[in-house]
């Protein structure tokens, strides 16, 4: 086949190169064809091998279950095996098979439509649920008859050839991609999505390179081509020629050799040249990722998105995580990190990260009941959350960081709900951090705006650039054919960014970003130069900012700054801006 190039946005970067991997849509239009007769009984027998493939591969998942994962995810499998096993799925189509000559494919999802129209009629919430059940446990089956791949290979025998494939999808949830956090793959590359889309953010946590809204890069790209992805310039090279190939293979060793540098910064004092200690701390999406946040010399989490610990629990017996089951995860967290404090942001659902795919279903999700909105409206999940995290803070330094607030009354109402946890602990004579610090995001440009309210009431802030640039902009963050309009040099995004930085410093309380902003080193000496002195980012982008930090000048750094800000064309502040890097950075 011809190499082509594809154009989209880059979001992690370097250079990966390998085979692809197509990871099928969830929902498949199949084929619809008459068996001749004398061929009903292989067409039954190809079904039956087909769920006894899958049998085998629910078998896997549930031997690689890691150790610490929720017990609720092992009953979820068996369920899946039930189902199975149940001669509604594992009978019926093959009488439909033999009676109607339908091909397997057509005769499953006959059967599993049948279905699930009778779990629509029952009213009991709980058992009209296991329809998704029922269709996810029949797409598996379909995956494997249509010979489209569904889950991800296991590379538990370490083989190399893993490490180099590259996932190759329309869409993966954020939930789906922390599947991949246990996997050595080389790259993402999907059709949808934007900078700042959370999939997009995790793919960077995972420090592989990747680039989203591709269009339709899943059905151009074929199973098992040769794919380079280069993340830096959003490019994707398919079926690349012998010399490409060899052009990008020395770039990617280059990278390889500059990141092993920057890991001797590791113990090195974040610094600027003229003696202002920074404060670089870790984004988790979960306690495992500690690890990686103390190895990246992280002063601690200034971000933990607690709610990928709710997110794809779909089919489980028990939909949300119970209040000791979260307690457990933050307790690991903070003990993991030996002493150093711990932010811990409360559940932050909706938008593009939906607790379930099925129920997304508000008109505009960004602008609905998402984050402390959601948690306001659900008492007592949100007060299961808030025990765990306070009890966790027996084991730790704890910060409570509060998302999405936007009116005075939200911020007293999440106070209030802190406040009512604590006397239920009290009452149960459990242990919590009687002072735990309680923070909020400034992700809202009518928060941003209104700092005061902010700033009387809270211990600390925390500016989320992702959804501030989001909400100021008026563009969707994971939508691709806007991504060209979301843009962190805004005027607008400056002046609230930097107009927050400077009434926290006012106010004498600490202000930190752990936006995407905090994590590109473009963008680093404009925060310093703003008074920003905590950052919060990923930890794979950790020695690079601190990097910057320590060739950085402030007194240099300060004269460029009154010109930026005041500045209205993008031109002149990507050029000043460019500027501002290039001057204090050695040749
Ligand atoms: C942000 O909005 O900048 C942020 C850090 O939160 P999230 O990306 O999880 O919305
Ligand atoms: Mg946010």
């Amino acid at each position: 086949m011809a190499s082509f190039t594809l154009h989209g946005i880059p979001v992690s970067r370097g250079i990966a190169i390998g085979r692809a991997h197509i990871l099928a849509p969830a929902a498949l239009d199949v084929k619809h064809y008459l068996v001749p007769q004398e061929q009903v009984e292989a067409e039954v027998q190809r079904l039956q091998k087909a769920i006894a493939t899958v049998h085998k591969e629910l078998q896997t998942i549930w031997n690689d279950l890691p150790k610490d994962s929720p017990a609720e995810l092992g009953a979820f499998i068996d369920v899946h095996a039930l189902i199975l096993s149940d001669p509604m799925i594992a009978e019926v189509p093959l009488d439909i098979i033999r009676s109607r000559y339908y091909n397997a494919e057509w005769a499953l999802v006959t059967q599993i439509d049948e279905l699930s129209a009778q779990f629509d009629e029952i009213e009991d919430a709980y058992l009209r649920e296991r329809k998704s059940d029922i269709q996810q446990v029949g797409e598996r089956v379909l995956k494997v008859l249509t010979g489209t791949a569904s889950t991800l290979p296991s590379n538990a025998d370490g083989d190399e050839s893993v490490g180099r494939m590259i996932v190759v999808a329309h869409d993966i949830s954020p939930a789906d991609m922390l599947q991949f956090k246990d996997r050595a793959f080389g790259g993402f590359v999907t059709d949808l999505g934007g900078q700042n889309s959370h999939t997009a953010i995790v793919a960077r946590s995972l420090d592989i390179p990747a680039a989203v809204g591709m269009f339709n890069a899943s059905a151009l790209i074929q199973q098992d081509d040769w794919v380079i992805i280069d993340g830096d310039a959003g490019v994707v090279i398919v079926d690349p020629a012998p010399s490409v190939l060899e052009q990008y293979r020395e770039r990617q060793a280059k990278l390889l050799r500059d990141r092993k540098k920057l890991g001797k910064l590791r113990k090195t004092p974040a610094i600027t040249r003229d003696g202002t200690p920074i404060t670089l701390l870790a984004n988790i999406e979960l306690p495992d990722d500690c690890p990686g946040a103390l190895e990246a010399g992280a002063m601690g989490v200034g971000l933990f998105r607690s709610e990928f610990l709710f997110m794809g629990r779909t089919g489980y017996v028990n939909k949300l995580p119970s209040e000791d089951e979260q307690f457990e995860s933050y307790r690991k967290a903070v003990v993991a990190m030996k002493g150093r404090p711990v932010t811990i942001r409360t559940l932050d659902i909706g938008a593009d990260k939906p607790l379930d795919a099925a129920e997304q279903t508000a008109l505009n999700p960004a602008l609905g009941l998402r984050a402390i909105r959601f948690c306001l409206a659900e008492p007592q999940m949100f007060l299961a959350q808030l025990r765990a995290i306070l009890r966790a803070s027996a084991y730790g330094p704890i910060k409570l960081l509060i998302p999405m607030l936007a009116h005075a009354f939200e911020i007293d109402q999440s106070l209030a709900m802190i406040e009512q946890a604590k006397g239920q602990l009290r009452d149960a004579g459990k242990k919590f951090d009687p002072l735990i610090q309680v923070g909020a995001m400034i992700e809202i440009p009518a928060a941003a705006l209104t700092l005061p309210l902010f700033v009387k009431r809270m211990d600390f802030l925390s500016i989320g650039t992702n959804d501030l640039i989001q909400y100021t902009l008026a563009i969707d963050r994971a939508d691709h054919e806007v991504a060209h309009l979301y843009n962190p040099l805004h005027p607008a995004v400056l002046y609230l960014l930097s107009s927050t930085i400077a009434m926290g410093a006012k106010a004498g309380i600490p202000v930190s970003v752990c936006g995407e902003m905090a994590g590109d080193i473009k963008l680093t000496r404009l925060l310093l130069g703003m008074g920003l002195r905590e950052f919060s980012m990923h930890p794979t982008q950790l020695l690079a900012v601190k990097q910057e930090i320590l060739n950085s000048d402030l007194g240099a750094i300060a004269p460029h700054m009154k010109k930026i800000l005041r500045a209205m064309e993008p031109s002149m502040i990507m050029s000043a801006v460019e500027q501002l890097r290039a001057e204090g950075n050695p040749a």
